[in-house]
């Protein structure tokens, strides 16, 4: 805050601290400009901490005929298998076959993905028999099952990547603020000058000038636009299509072993996964579309439905509705093609979208995780052609390892086998290195994680503790709720503000609602 209010004019503001502004914010903080990001939440509180948790290719889009878009993500799970060997790793993946000619089709089209990874393939695809199969998938329902493929793609943490890309962003100077909501953007001239922002915490408002503002504000683009358009007297048509993505995890009884199951085409002709994730199984996901953009979004009935039934039709045990440990709810940002009238639609893929408005506001949605680093790259592209930026080489963030990190060589061995509570590399040693005894606070969670978690990562509520900062929210919700008082007092003794411990037990409570 200090910070904040000494003014000054920063060379990039950045709006949204989910996957995509904080690829931006490191990118350009790296190759050394002055860098301010703030996020109106918590850290990855809107998309980003509600992924599938895959860092893939898309074999979906290999399946669409999209070969550069699937070689790009292909190239970008190398890179952060790579830079962040603490938090993504790769998995490997069976799809079970009922029908004799699935094997050779599906197995035909992995071999291309393995192709189309060259070098950085993580595992050649092998065509299963029946009994290789449940040896991979043991809980796969044996009536009719032929044979499978297995092929490999890779898994991460994705709120945790989101803190540690905050984190690597702070260590090349950038300012990251979270729960300081963008209120306004101001204009002089016609341009954009820079915004205003609250801090949610005291109420008190900051101005911060920028030569280059970026929203990357996710499914929520489309305020900062309109806002945008609006100090010039035009408007925008809304850029943003949301369609939100439904989980439910389960004990890993349903699926034990190491191997993900992959059911390429449901009876709806969607894609399912049953994704096995620090100590539990997730499945998911659904794709609706909802005009609404709420911040915790719920399930429909018919899309808990669509998962279950799907599951049962794959798994010898099928889930049932009182087995489900958490269900939570992600929105994608799908991009409508379409801008304000002059603004330039700088494309470089279907997958995300870059828009330049005429005063200089810089938006970005779309796209996936896995790709964020090249996203981030292709921002700062069109700020330095839009002449908002000088330029400046880019590259600099493939071969940089992100905080928590091991020594090339070490073994990334995590603190806790505990659901929810892995951290591995150097953010063991760090959650260790806090002084003063310790104590368990129960499911394996200690008490001088949260007070890591408040000094080093940025936490200010149980929520940012419970639901990202480790994972037992969206893991066993009313595990999580049954922490709140706890983690709360030693919260409130770090910062000194609510840690809304009330409001957290409600919050877990309804991921453990069913829909009727
Ligand atoms: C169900 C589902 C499954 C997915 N699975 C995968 C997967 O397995 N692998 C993969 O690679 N990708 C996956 N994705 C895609 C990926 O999660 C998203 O592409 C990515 O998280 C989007 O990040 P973002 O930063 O653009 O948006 P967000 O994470 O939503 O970030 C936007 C941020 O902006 C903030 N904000 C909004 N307004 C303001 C304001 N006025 N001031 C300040 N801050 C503001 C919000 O609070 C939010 O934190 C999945 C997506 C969904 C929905």
């Amino acid at each position: 805050m200090a910070r904040l209010a000494q003014g000054g004019t920063w060379d990039l503001a950045v709006v949204g601290g989910g996957a995509t502004g904080l690829g931006v914010a490191l990118d350009a903080a790296a190759r050394g400009l002055r860098v301010v990001l703030l996020e109106s939440h918590d850290f990855a509180k809107g998309t980003s901490s509600r992924a599938t948790k895959l860092v893939h290719g898309g074999v979906r889009y290999l399946a669409q005929g999209n070969v550069s878009l699937v070689r790009e993500a292909l190239r970008e799970r190398t890179t952060l298998l790579h830079n962040a060997p603490h938090l993504a790793q790769p998995l490997a993946f069976v799809m079970p076959s009922y029908k004799l000619w699935e094997t050779p089709f599906y197995g035909v089209g992995l071999k291309m993905y393995d192709a189309l990874a060259g070098k950085a393939g993580l595992g050649d695809t092998e065509f299963l028999s029946r009994s290789q199969t449940l040896a991979c998938l043991p809980t796969a329902r044996p009536q009719g099952l032929k044979g499978g493929v297995k092929y490999w793609d890779g898994q991460f943490d994705d709120a945790r990547l989101a803190l540690a890309l905050a984190r690597t962003a702070a260590t090349r100077g950038a300012l990251l603020v979270n729960y300081c909501p963008v209120t306004q953007l101001l204009h002089s001239e016609g341009k954009l000058t820079g915004l205003t922002c609250r801090d949610a915490e005291s109420g008190r408002e900051f101005i911060v000038r920028a030569a280059c503002v970026v929203n990357a504000t996710g499914v929520w683009v489309d305020e900062l636009r309109r806002q945008d358009a609006q100090a010039g007297g035009r408007t925008v048509k809304p850029m943003v299509a949301p369609s939100q993505g439904v989980h439910a995890v389960v004990d890993r009884e349903f699926l034990p072993g190491t191997h993900a199951l992959m059911v390429p085409k449901t009876a709806d002709g969607r894609v399912l996964f049953g994704v096995p994730w620090m100590g539990k199984l997730i499945l998911g996901t659904t794709d609706t579309p909802r005009g609404d953009l709420p911040r915790e979004p719920r399930p429909f009935r018919e899309e808990l439905d669509f998962i279950l039934g799907e599951s049962a039709r794959y798994l010898a045990r099928a889930p049932r509705r009182e087995d489900i440990r958490s269900l939570w709810v992600g929105l994608r940002p799908l991009v409508k093609p379409v801008g304000e009238e002059g603004e330039s639609t700088k494309s470089l893929s279907r997958e995300h979208t870059v828009l330049v408005s005429r005063t200089g506001l810089v938006t970005v949605t779309g796209g996936k995780w896995t790709t964020y680093r090249a996203m981030a790259e292709d921002v700062l592209e069109k700020c330095f052609e839009a002449r908002l930026l000088a330029r400046r080489p880019a590259g600099v963030t493939i071969d940089l390892p992100l905080v928590g990190a091991p020594a090339p060589g070490a073994v990334a061995t995590s603190i806790s086998a505990a659901p929810g509570l892995h951290l591995y590399g150097t953010e063991a040693a760090e959650v260790a290195s806090i002084p003063g005894p310790d104590r368990q606070l129960g499911g394996g969670l200690t008490a001088r994680m949260v007070r890591f978690a408040a000094r080093h990562e940025y936490a200010r509520t149980v929520e940012d503790v419970l639901a990202r900062r480790i994972r037992l929210l969206f893991l066993d919700a009313a595990l999580a709720a049954s922490l709140a008082a706890e983690v709360g007092e030693l919260l409130r003794s770090e910062t000194g503000v609510d840690p809304k411990a009330a409001e957290f037990r409600e919050l877990a409570q309804s991921y453990l609602r069913m829909p009727v």
